[in-house]
């Protein structure tokens, strides 16, 4: 499998060199050369494979023959190695909980899969790869868990100071060895901005291998649309029409449903739920294409003003704008909204979400599901990592896990930032 730029002006590559690159050289980003459609029988018999062989047999394509097949089946058992359960919350919606992972976000899965595939391509040289990432909460304990200790791999993690929850500063900044977390002066965008521009900057790229670990490299995008099919073999019988109703911000695990849904996975509609940070609801309306700075809110994972991962979903959409609005929406809703979804789901059902699954909820609620019809919202984080918000809002107290608790007790290492120059300088020493 080739992977091509988006920005059309850079060589075409293979998958390993798009996940050592991340980003192609025009600043583009990469994109499969082809999606080939499973087979029929793929689906109709969906419910007699196991995770293993279902992720293998969508994933393998886009990998080629660059990981042979008993190590590809190798790291998919280890990166799967724990649930995806669709939850009912009532008659016509159900939830599925993608945070079962050792970070309890749904990020491990594609943080996993890269570092394994990393550690893969470097197994015969002492090339050092670092992987510079900017996280707006939770990819940052994801990459960090999943790179935790891979050979050949140092990773440099830039999160907004104060910006993020406690658990997910701890989970970031307490593992040590080959993990450095750097506290940005600023917001998230300032993050991925230096982030972007160190990428650029040949004075660095000259003297070390950078790579990304956001949702723009393939390996981190790309896995996430094994959570679509897992849904499907588990709400099949219902004999309904899916609607997946997607929490937002980086816009990398929608887009990998819709390549699910390009494979063949029978989707009927894709609903994009995002907090206030509402450029694409705003796309959708005006056909303009406006991105602004993000806002902090209460559900922070998806603070993001310019979603890196929407040129891949118009990709998909052949750049049809028509064809894209009438199989996908977007719904933007404030954190009093969010709230008060909490409360409803928990008071209706006794099922707790954390502030990005509730968004998700009301997404399906907007969308207003036909009788024949089954929504599925994602649930992408366990309530915990939202501590405070979840039990003030719903006036519950919320269990801490043990895999949570280990972390929390762990002492905070980080280096405080303010400039581009003082990243450069930490890259170079
Ligand atoms: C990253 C994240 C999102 C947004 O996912 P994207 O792929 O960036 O759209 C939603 N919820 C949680 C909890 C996240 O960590």
């Amino acid at each position: 499998m080739h992977y091509y730029s988006l920005n059309n002006n850079a060589p075409n590559v293979s998958f390993s060199e798009a996940v050592i690159k991340g980003l192609a050289p025009d600043r583009g980003l990469y994109f499969p050369e082809r999606i080939t459609p499973l087979p029929n029988s793929f689906f109709e018999h969906i419910e007699d494979l196991d995770t293993i062989e279902i992720a293998y047999q969508a994933i393998r394509q886009f990998v080629g023959d660059e990981i042979p097949e008993p190590v590809l089946r190798d790291i998919l058992a280890d990166v799967l190695s724990f649930d995806f359960p669709v939850i009912q919350i009532d008659d016509t919606i159900g939830t599925l909980e993608l945070f079962h992972g050792p970070t309890m976000a749904f990020k491990d899965v594609g943080a996993r899969f890269m570092a394994r595939c990393l550690e893969y391509f470097n197994r015969n040289n002492e090339n050092h790869v670092t992987v510079l990432v900017a996280t707006s909460g939770d990819t940052g304990g994801a990459v960090a868990n999943g790179f935790l200790g891979v050979k050949g791999v140092d990773v440099v993690i830039l999160y907004p100071t104060g910006k993020v929850s406690e658990i997910q500063e701890k989970q970031l900044t307490t593992l040590g060895k080959n993990i450095t977390a750097l506290e940005v002066d600023g917001v998230f965008d300032d993050c991925q901005e230096m982030v972007k521009t160190a990428f650029l900057d040949t004075s660095i790229t000259d003297h070390k291998q950078l790579t990304s670990a956001n949702s723009i490299n393939v390996a981190r995008w790309l896995p996430q649309l094994l959570y679509f099919l897992f849904a499907y073999k588990q709400v099949k019988n219902k004999g309904k029409d899916i609607v997946f109703s997607v929490p937002s911000g980086n816009f990398g695990n929608i887009c990998a449903g819709i390549v699910a849904q390009k494979l063949g996975l029978p989707v009927k509609h894709f609903i994009a739920a995002t907090n206030s940070n509402d450029t694409v609801v705003r796309y959708l309306e005006t056909e303009k294409y406006d991105p602004k700075p993000s806002k902090a809110t209460i559900s922070n994972a998806m603070d993001v003003g310019n979603p890196s991962n929407f040129i891949r979903i118009q990709k998909l959409f052949n750049n049809n704008f028509k064809d894209l609005k009438s199989s996908f929406s977007a719904f933007s809703f404030n954190d009093d909204q969010t709230r008060e979804a909490m409360k409803h789901v928990f008071s209706k059902t006794g099922y707790i979400t954390d502030p990005h699954g509730a968004v998700g909820y009301l997404g399906l609620k907007k969308q207003a599901l036909s009788s024949s019809e089954y929504g599925i919202f994602l649930e992408t984080a366990h309530p915990v990592k939202f501590l405070d918000i979840v039990e003030e809002t719903l006036d519950v107290s919320v269990e801490i896990p043990t895999q949570i608790q280990k972390v929390m007790d762990k002492e905070k290492k980080s280096i405080p930032i303010k400039t581009y120059s003082e990243l450069k300088e930490f890259l170079l020493k």
